[in-house]
């Protein structure tokens, strides 16, 4: 995640380099673009606040550069910031926005810019909600809104190493990631989360297609396969970052997960401790935590542990599994 300190040190000293660059005359991007875009992203205009509806559209989803569409942010990092224009506290990816100081009209700002096709997307200010601080002033005519049937589901439930291989299995599940959430600290590490002190569980992020498998599938497979009645505890893993967790973004989400939990109760002697809670920010785990299952298969930990996961979830699900 970046911070106002990465900022000023990417203004200061270069920007990391993008995946792809598009380079086009201003002749080219004229014909491409409507005036009021060409005057924003190519000749660093701004547009009047309040001026689009995009400022108050929440709904999921992804917004591209409206030059090149190289996609710049997600709507999970959207926030309503009152100021009249679009307000994200995080790019989609380190390398897609380019800092630049600017000191026109006699302030000190620092400019923001898509690192593909350099068109002027706003400014960055450091009065943004945490974790990260930031506050990305976007002009809405600069972005265009990329339609996505994704939906993410945040999920703890003890080891992410076994959550994630078993949820990697499933039809209409896209993508899984290791990390952790409901914690105090910003960017914890793997170590500091393993010491229990930081309030973080270790959670998986799933990105899934809802037309393929339903929030509330998700939310039943994941209370069959864990343990969801031990509190602070997974087999022998212990301590509070195990807790049996489910992250809901919406009420409905809520309402379903609470349902499941009622309906999955009957299938345990003790009670279901899994703590239902509002997400609000995940923070990926260290790149040796992510696809751990499929990179360490012949390890010890991975035969002894994570195998019977999985024939479980085979033997329970095998109509929701991947071919
Ligand atoms: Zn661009």
């Amino acid at each position: 995640m970046q911070k106002w300190i990465d900022v000023i040190r990417l203004a200061n000293n270069g920007n990391l380099n993008p995946d792809q660059r598009i380079e086009k005359s201003e002749e080219e991007w004229k014909s491409l673009l409507t005036e009021e875009q060409f005057y924003v992203t190519r000749k660093k205009g701004t547009e009047r606040a309040h001026s689009s509806e995009m400022c108050n559209l929440f709904e999921p989803g992804k917004y591209a550069c409206v030059c090149c569409n190289t996609v710049l942010f997600d709507s999970e990092e959207k926030f309503q910031s009152g100021t009249g224009w679009p307000s994200f506290t995080q790019p989609i990816k380190e390398n897609t926005i380019n800092y630049i100081k600017d000191v026109t009209f006699g302030m000190y700002r620092i400019e923001t810019t898509c690192s593909t096709c350099d068109a002027h997307l706003g400014h960055v200010f450091q009065d943004g909600p945490m974790p990260s601080g930031l506050r990305f002033c976007i002009n809405a005519v600069a972005l265009k809104k990329v339609k996505s049937d994704e939906k993410k589901v945040t999920f703890g439930g003890g080891c992410f190493w076994c959550t994630e291989a078993m949820f990697q299995q499933l039809k209409g599940v896209v993508n899984v990631e290791s990390g952790y959430s409901g914690g105090e600290i910003i960017n914890p590490t793997y170590r500091e989360v393993c010491s229990g002190t930081t309030g973080h569980a270790e959670v998986i992020e799933i990105t899934y297609l809802p037309s393929e498998i339903s929030f509330e599938d998700l939310v039943k497979i994941h209370l069959t396969t864990h343990n969801p009645t031990t509190i602070n505890k997974q087999g022998a893993d212990r301590g509070t970052q195990y807790r049996s967790i489910i992250f809901y973004r919406t009420d409905d989400e809520k309402m379903q997960a609470l349902k499941v939990i009622e309906d999955v109760q009957s299938a345990y002697d003790d009670m279901i401790v899994t703590e239902v809670k509002m997400f609000e920010h995940f923070h990926k785990a260290e790149a040796n935590h992510q696809d751990y299952y499929n990179r360490n298969s012949e390890t010890g930990y991975c035969m002894a542990v994570i195998n019977p996961k999985l024939a479980k979830l085979k033997s329970l699900y095998q109509d929701k599994l991947k071919k």
